[in-house]
């Protein structure tokens, strides 16, 4: 089952030529989900043939550079007679300023806009085969992170074992597999756990948006496959990051390492740093072992399963 991310907007506070402000697009199977939205994030979702068909809107904070690109989205989905629902999540104690925005300049959505407020710990979004749940992050504003996490897929089924135990092929194979023993014409009790594996972890992604390094960051994925942070300035700037309440490229990867990701995708880059970024790459890679990478607008990562 895919699991895709594109990289809609990577930019710090200031956009750039080649960078839009902070917006992350995931798609799973069919649903679309989208975390900030940045001013112009509609056209990069054109740009990028995403699609407009995303159903849950992820706030981190109310920070212009996450939020601007709301009031022209929806204007755009009310052109396009969307009639489906959104639900915007945001932290709490936004929900007043959040309105202001859905109904920028008296505009109000044609379509239902419902807003919820969320805070540490929450599940934001309980889907079918996963959830998106809420954890506290630092930062000058109210804010939080949020972390997609699938839930464990069923353990392989052994198909031979089950045919030398004498399970006829057919629905027995199924009830098996979904937990259930089965009677074999002998009377012989097959169990599940005699045919069927451990069960296998689901994939994960969390995104910070802009923060301090956290432990909350580190607490929320049990080794995600994925971890999206705040890497706003290189070393040279390690004093401006902590007064703004950002993180540098290296403290990301020592947040990463402690978390166990399996790969990194440094974001939310000052742009002081335009044209030059090799600093945090190389920074982040001294400390991180895992892959680190510094996605431009418009990067695609297809997320694979743990032990594909
Ligand atoms: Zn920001
Ligand atoms: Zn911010």
């Amino acid at each position: 089952m895919p699991l895709r991310v594109t990289f809609l907007g990577t930019a710090g506070a200031i956009p750039t030529t080649e960078r839009n402000p902070s917006s992350i697009f995931v798609a799973r199977e069919g649903e679309q989900l989208l975390f900030d939205a940045g001013e112009g994030t509609q056209r990069q979702l054109m740009r990028f043939g995403t699609g407009f068909s995303i159903s849950h809107l992820f706030v981190t904070h109310l920070h212009g550079d996450h939020v601007l690109g709301i009031p022209g989205l929806l204007q755009t989905m009310a052109f396009n007679d969307r009639e489906e629902p959104l639900a915007i999540h945001a932290p709490h104690g936004t929900r007043r300023q959040l309105k202001s925005l859905v109904n920028a300049l008296g505009n109000r959505p044609s379509f239902p806009v419902r807003i919820k407020e969320v805070g540490d710990g929450d599940v934001a979004y309980r889907a079918d085969e996963y959830e998106v749940r809420v954890f506290e992050t630092d930062h000058d504003a109210r804010s939080v992170g949020y972390a997609l996490l699938e839930d464990d897929r069923k353990g392989r089924f052994d198909r031979e074992r089950a045919e030398e135990l004498g399970v006829p092929v057919g629905p027995k194979f199924s009830k098996l597999h979904a937990g259930e023993s089965v009677e074999l014409e002998d009377g012989t009790v097959v169990d599940p756990e005699q045919v069927v594996g451990e069960p296998r972890p689901g994939r994960s992604i969390v995104y910070t948006g802009d923060t301090r390094p956290t432990t909350a960051t580190i607490e929320v994925a049990d080794e995600p496959d994925l971890l999206i942070h705040d890497a706003t300035f290189a070393d040279d700037r390690a004093d401006r990051a902590a007064k703004t309440a950002h993180s540098t490229a290296r403290q990301a990867a020592e947040i990463a390492n402690r978390a166990g990701a399996d790969r990194l995708a440094l974001m939310h880059l000052s742009s002081r740093y335009a044209g030059h970024v090799g600093d945090h790459l190389e920074q982040a890679r001294e400390v991180f072992e895992g892959e680190v990478f510094l996605p431009d607008d418009g990067d695609e990562l297809e997320i694979s399963y743990p032990d594909a």
